[in-house]
């Protein structure tokens, strides 16, 4: 299965995630992206797929990775 990875330390807690891949993530209090599930690792669901893929390509710190696992 398709899960999103999140590099914490390279984010820069803007948010823009948050709001191209708003049914999976959302801002912590600092404005860092955290998964709605509460894992650190989110399963794509398959009708999410091409927003996750946008959501990595569009993130300006490559702070985020589709993982298979
Ligand atoms: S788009 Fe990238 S840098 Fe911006 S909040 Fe999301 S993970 Fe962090």
């Amino acid at each position: 299965m398709t899960r999103l990875h999140i590099d914490w330390t390279a984010c820069d807690g803007r948010g823009l995630c948050t709001e191209l891949l708003e049914e999976m993530l959302v801002e912590d209090e600092w404005g860092y992206p955290v998964s709605r599930d509460g894992t650190t690792e989110p399963v794509v669901p398959p009708p999410l797929e091409d927003a996750a893929k946008r959501a990595v390509d569009r993130c300006p710190m490559l702070a985020l990775k589709l993982v298979r696992r």
